[in-house]
C-alpha cells in the first residue's frame, strides 16, 4: 500500500527505456512506492525495441548516457564515438542492475487506460491482461517514437515474403544473405540499414519516396584520450549542456550569417565539417542556416554536390539528391558508407515519388505504372506515429469527461510538454511542445524527471495532493510554441515533427524549437514564481 493508505502506489510509471528507468531511481530517493509498466519483455524502450541492423545513435557516445551518477559516467567505457544498439543497451541494462531498478519494473505489460478520478485524486491503469493499478500520480515514460507503423497500402498482408519493421526487430536478428529483399523508406532507420543489408542481399531494392540529407558520422573507435579530456570535464560540460540549444556542449554557436562569408569560405567551412562527421557542428557553421532559405541553400548545394561526387550514376544520384526541404528541417541523417552503396551492383534504387506502390502482392509488390518486384524479404523503414502516437494509444480521460484524443484531435496540446490542462497529476517526459527530441534525449529525461519529483516532492511538503496546467498558461505556451517554430525554416518540411507522416493526422510542428537553455530557463522561472501556469490544491 502506498503512503496515501487508499492507492497501490504513489507513482504509476508507463514505460521502461530511458524516462522510466531514471524515473524510479530518482522517485525512490524520494521515498516514493513507483512501479514502472512496461510492454517489452526487457527495458530500454527504443533501443530494445529498434534491433535493426546497423542501428546506432546518432549523438555522440560521450554524451549520450546519463550524468546523474559521476561513478556511473566515469566508470562506463564506450568503444566507439557513436553507440551502437547492442552496446547503448548493455548501457541500460547496466543501469538497471546497478542501481537495483528492475524490482520495480513489470515487464510484458501494456497499458490500455489510464483514468482519474477527481473525488479521490487518483489515477487507474489497466492492463491488457485485465488487471488494474491506482495511484494518486501517472507519468508517461512513452517515448516520442515508439509506435512503429507500417504504410496503408493494399494487399500488405497477402505479400507471403518474410515481412519486418525497423521499430519491431526479431531480437534473433535477420540473416538476408542469398536473398532479394525490398527496403521501404529511406529516413534515419532506412539510411543505416540499406548499407548492411546491401552486403548480405543477392540484390537490393530500395524504395524511395523522399530523398535525404545524410552527412558522413565517421564513426571510429573512441580515442582514449579524448575519452580522458571529456571523463575529466564531465560535471562541467553536463551543466553546461543546459545552456546551449540542443544540450550538447563543446560547439560553440555560429556568429556569423552564411552571407557574410565568401562563397569559398562557405566551401571551406561545410568540407572541414563534412570532414568532421555529425551534424550539430554542420547545423552550427552559420547562425542563420535554419532561419533562412538563401542561407541553408548554401548548405544544402554543398551536399547535394557530395552526393553527385559520390554515386557513380548521374540518374540515380540525381534521385538521391533531397529537393523538397532545407537541409536540417527534418532530422539530418548521419550514415556510414549510405551514398556509396548505390555504387554496388546489387542495389536498385526505385523512386516511387510520382509512381507509387499501389499494391503489394503475395510475391512482392507493384508499383503504380505496373511493374512489379518480386521480393523474398521486406524491411518496413517506414517510421512511426511520433511525438503523440504511444499517448494517444492509451484510452486516457478523466471522470469529468477529459480525453486525451478528443483534446489532441487538432494536435497536441501541453503546458511545457509536462502536463496536459484537464489531466491531474499526469505528467509527461519530453511530451510535445518540450526540447526532447530536437535535444540530447536523455538529458531532456533527466530534466523533465527531475521537474516532476521535485514538484511532487513540493506538493508534498506543502500538503498539496492536486496538481494541473492551466488552460491559459496552456494557450500561451503553444501560440508561443508555433510562434517560435514559424520563425525557423522547420514547418517547411513534411517531416514527423510536423505530423505529416502519418495519413491524416493535423499539421502541426510538435517539438520546440526555441532551444534547451530557453527552455530550461523558463522552467526555473515558472518555479521561482511558485509553480507559475500550474494549479495545486
Ligand atoms: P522516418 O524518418 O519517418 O522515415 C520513414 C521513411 O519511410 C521515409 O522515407 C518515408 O517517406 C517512408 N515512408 C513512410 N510511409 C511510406 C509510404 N506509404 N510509402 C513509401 N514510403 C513511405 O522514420 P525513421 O527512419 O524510422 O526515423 C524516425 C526518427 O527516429 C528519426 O528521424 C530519428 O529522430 C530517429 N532515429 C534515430 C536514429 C539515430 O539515432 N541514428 C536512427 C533511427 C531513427 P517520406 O519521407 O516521403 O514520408
Amino acid at each position: 500500500m502506498a503512503s496515501n493508505g487508499k492507492a497501490d502506489l504513489d507513482v504509476i510509471i508507463i514505460g521502461a527505456g530511458v524516462a522510466g528507468l531514471y524515473a524510479i531511481y530518482r522517485l525512490r530517493k524520494q521515498g516514493l512506492k513507483v512501479r514502472a509498466y512496461e510492454a517489452g519483455d526487457g527495458i530500454g524502450g527504443t533501443w530494445f525495441w529498434n534491433r535493426y541492423p546497423g542501428c546506432r545513435c546518432d549523438v555522440e557516445s560521450m554524451e549520450y548516457s546519463y550524468s546523474f551518477d559521476d561513478d556511473l559516467q566515469q566508470e562506463w567505457q564506450w568503444p566507439e564515438r557513436y553507440g551502437t544498439q547492442p552496446e547503448i543497451l548493455r548501457y541500460l541494462n547496466h543501469v538497471a542492475e546497478r542501481f537495483d531498478l528492475m524490482r520495480d519494473v513489470q515487464l510484458e505489460t501494456r497499458i490500455k487506460t489510464a483514468t482519474f478520478d477527481c473525488d479521490s485524486n487518483l489515477w487507474t491503469v489497466s492492463t491488457e491482461q485485465g488487471a488494474t493499478i491506482s495511484a494518486p500520480f501517472c507519468i508517461m515514460a512513452t517515448g516520442n517514437l515508439s509506435t512503429p507503423r507500417f504504410p496503408r497500402i493494399t494487399g500488405i498482408d497477402d505479400f507471403a515474403g518474410e515481412k519486418y519493421h525497423t521499430g519491431l526487430w526479431p531480437k534473433e536478428g535477420v540473416d538476408f544473405t542469398g536473398k532479394v529483399v525490398g527496403v521501404i523508406g529511406t529516413g534515419s532507420s532506412g539510411v543505416q540499414s540499406i548499407p548492411i543489408i546491401a552486403k548480405q542481399a543477392k540484390h537490393l531494392y530500395v524504395f524511395q519516396r523522399t530523398a535525404n540529407f545524410s552527412l558522413p558520422a565517421r564513426n571510429a573507435p573512441l580515442d582514449p584520450e579524448k575519452e580522458r579530456k571529456h571523463k575529466e570535464e564531465y560535471v562541467e560540460r553536463r551543466k553546461a549542456a543546459y545552456s546551449t540549444p540542443f544540450g550538447i556542449a563543446g560547439y560553440p554557436p555560429p556568429d556569423k550569417c552564411a552571407a557574410e562569408a565568401t562563397p569559398s569560405e562557405r566551401e571551406e567551412s561545410y568540407k572541414a565539417k563534412w570532414a568532421e562527421g555529425g551534424s550539430i557542428s554542420f547545423l552550427f557553421a552559420y547562425k542563420d542556416l535554419l532561419l533562412d532559405k538563401e542561407a541553408n541553400d548554401t548548405a544544402s548545394d554543398f551536399v547535394r554536390d557530395r552526393i553527385r561526387e559520390t554515386v557513380k550514376d548521374p540518374a540515380t544520384a540525381e534521385l538521391l539528391c533531397p529537393n523538397d526541404h532545407p537541409i536540417g528541417t527534418k532530422r539530418l541523417i548521419l550514415d556510414t558508407d549510405y551514398f556509396e552503396t548505390y555504387n554496388r551492383d546489387n542495389v536498385t534504387l526505385v523512386g516511387i515519388r510520382s509512381n507509387p506502390i499501389e499494391t503489394f502482392t503475395a510475391d512482392g509488390l507493384q508499383l503504380t505504372d505496373g511493374s512489379r518486384y518480386d521480393l523474398d524479404a521486406i524491411s518496413f523503414a517506414t517510421g512511426f506515429d511520433a511525438m503523440t502516437g504511444a499517448m494517444r494509444e492509451i484510452d486516457i480521460r478523466t471522470d469529468k469527461g477529459a480525453d486525451i484524443r478528443a483534446k489532441w484531435e487538432d494536435g497536441p496540446r501541453t503546458y511545457l510538454g509536462i502536463m496536459v490542462a484537464g489531466f491531474p497529476n499526469m505528467f509527461m517526459v519530453t511530451g510535445p511542445q518540450s526540447p526532447g527530441v530536437k535535444s540530447q534525449m536523455i538529458l531532456s529525461c533527466e530534466w523533465h524527471v527531475d521537474f516532476i519529483a521535485d514538484a511532487i516532492a513540493h506538493m508534498r511538503d506543502n500538503g498539496l495532493s492536486h496538481i494541473d496546467a492551466n488552460e491559459d498558461a496552456e494557450s500561451s505556451w503553444v501560440e508561443h510554441n508555433n510562434q517560435v517554430a514559424d520563425s525557423t525554416l522547420y514547418p517547411l518540411a513534411n517531416s514527423w515533427y510536423m505530423g505529416a507522416n502519418i495519413p491524416g493526422k493535423p499539421r502541426i510542428f510538435m517539438p520546440y524549437v526555441g532551444g534547451v537553455e530557453a527552455y530550461t530557463n523558463k522552467c526555473k522561472d515558472v518555479v521561482t514564481k511558485g509553480y507559475e501556469g500550474f494549479r495545486l490544491a
